[in-house]
């Protein structure tokens, strides 16, 4: 633990946002295109947007992450961005030959209103003859409406709506986990496997964003989910969504016309009578065992029984550690849907959250909260469309145990002297950001045991004698 810091006493007012509990809404999309196999994505708008996206994106991942940008001039904000839209397409089927290219506007495209649906339409016309013509996708995802988990699941709508058809009912499950890390896609596609689910994934990046090493480099990253699964979407059995909010945030949550505001397990369940199971993010074991009991009716197989000696080893480590965390008080923060289902199941094991917090902005947070954590959840003061100095200020009224979030809350947690337990995104101070473990019970298993060793860690770091043994 870092040498105690003086904490500020004098803090000036602000009004606007200090470091934001948030990214940018193209950066969320463009991870959802990285889903799809073969896609290249594209940012309508300026160079430094994509710059800072793929910057932002290796950082965490650790991954080459090729994003293409249609390079918005002067000229081309003010007449319109369709020319080089239509170059930056080109580009990217000369040099990538995509089997998708999936477009994410910037602040500045939507600023100006470009028309990205027209323009993709006038690029296929005046290439009418080109069989090498990929498949187009595109998702509105301007930065000043949302965040990137608004673009992330704006991108993943769009991909349903897109690619879903009519077609003959199949036995597949369509799956839509949300904002996931890689490996916690990988453990949720073995789940499925051993219940011998044949399942869709929308999107799957477990591969395309967390490689093994290459021999030559690779312009397209294998893995990714293919667009002919992606038709079968609107024949399957069943789908199942992870979190509450999904894209009921600042961009599709603000329009009135709700149908354009659904979710992609709700529009495949309007538009092609596609049951949907709506689950939060499985973290902790109440949360697990409602996905164990979903895929085990869906299936119609028992939970096997790896999963349930899981489960049973996660519950023998709870009372083997619950001296070390019950009745500590935690700040969690993150995006809402990660931030609902880490409260629950920081409840769970004796946690008081003292604060949920997040950039998101959806008005369900505290409702969903309260639902999911029965013991501390009334209790819990919950914020949306927060910044991080004002989390800040705020641990340090409420002097938290520790914190638990992503690691640009660093600075508060080494302010306060407390730990901070990372998880979710991003990662930016730690190798192996993209395989940190949240869901199912090996996920909630990895994450009890950090909290109870930065207790343990705290205390020994901390003490005036130290300690080997407790
Ligand atoms: S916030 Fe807007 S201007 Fe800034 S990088 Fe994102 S899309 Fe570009």
């Amino acid at each position: 633990m870092a040498d105690k810091i003086p904490v500020l006493k004098e803090r000036k007012n602000f009004v606007a946002t200090r470091n934001a509990c948030k990214v940018c809404s193209p950066l969320g999309g463009s991870i959802a295109y990285k889903g799809i196999k073969g896609c290249v994505p594209v940012i309508h708008g300026g160079q430094g947007c994509a710059t800072y996206i793929r910057r932002y994106l290796i950082s965490h991942y650790k991954e080459p992450v090729d994003i293409a940008s249609s390079n918005f001039s002067e000229e081309s904000t003010i007449f319109g961005g369709e020319a080089n839209l239509s170059a930056a397409i080109q580009n990217v089927i000369t040099q990538y030959k995509p089997e998708v290219v999936g477009v994410c506007t910037t602040c500045l495209a939507e600023t100006i209103g470009d028309d990205i649906g027209q323009a993709l339409r006038n690029y296929k016309a005046a290439n009418a003859d080109d069989k090498s013509i990929p498949e187009f996708v595109y998702s509105s995802t301007p930065s000043y409406q949302g965040s990137h988990m608004d673009g992330f699941h704006e991108t993943v709508a769009a991909i349903t709506k897109t690619f879903a058809t009519k077609v003959e009912l199949n036995e597949k499950v369509n799956i839509f986990p949300g904002f996931l890390s890689t490996e916690d896609l990988r453990m949720l596609k073995d789940i499925l496997e051993d219940f011998e689910i044949d399942y869709i994934m929308i999107p799957d990046y477990s591969e395309t964003l967390d490689n093994p090493v290459w021999d030559t480099y690779h312009r397209i990253p294998d893995g990714g989910t293919s667009v002919e699964d992606l038709k079968m979407m609107g024949g399957a059995k069943a789908s199942i969504e992870f979190g509450p909010v999904l894209n009921r945030g600042n961009l599709a949550g603000r329009v009135k016309n709700k149908d354009l505001a659904l979710t992609g397990a709700e529009y495949l369940e309007k538009e092609f009578g596609v049951k949907k199971f709506g689950i939060n993010i499985p973290v902790g074991i109440t949360q697990s065992d409602e996905l164990f009991e979903i895929l085990s009716d869906i299936s119609g197989k028992d939970i096997p029984k790896k999963y349930t000696m899981e489960r049973g080893r996660l519950i023998d480590a709870y009372a083997d550690g619950h001296k070390y965390v019950f009745g500590k008080k935690a700040v969690v923060y993150g995006e809402e849907d990660l931030v609902i289902a880490m409260t629950s199941f920081l409840d769970e094991i004796g946690v008081e959250v003292i604060l949920a917090a997040s950039g998101g902005n959806s008005g369900i947070l505290k409702n969903e909260i309260e639902k999911c954590a029965p013991v501390h959840g009334k209790t819990t003061e919950v914020l949306g469309d927060l910044d991080f100095e004002k989390i800040n200020e705020l641990c340090i009224d409420m002097k938290p145990d520790f914190i638990i979030g992503n690691s640009k809350g660093y600075y508060i947690a080494r302010e306060l002297n407390i730990p901070i337990i990372r998880v979710g995104f991003p990662i930016h101070d730690r190798i192996g950001g993209s395989r940190l473990k949240h869901i199912a019970y090996k996920g909630a298993q990895e994450n009890f045991d950090k909290i109870c060793n930065a207790m343990m860690e705290y205390k020994q770091e901390n003490s005036e004698v130290g300690y080997k043994y407790i």
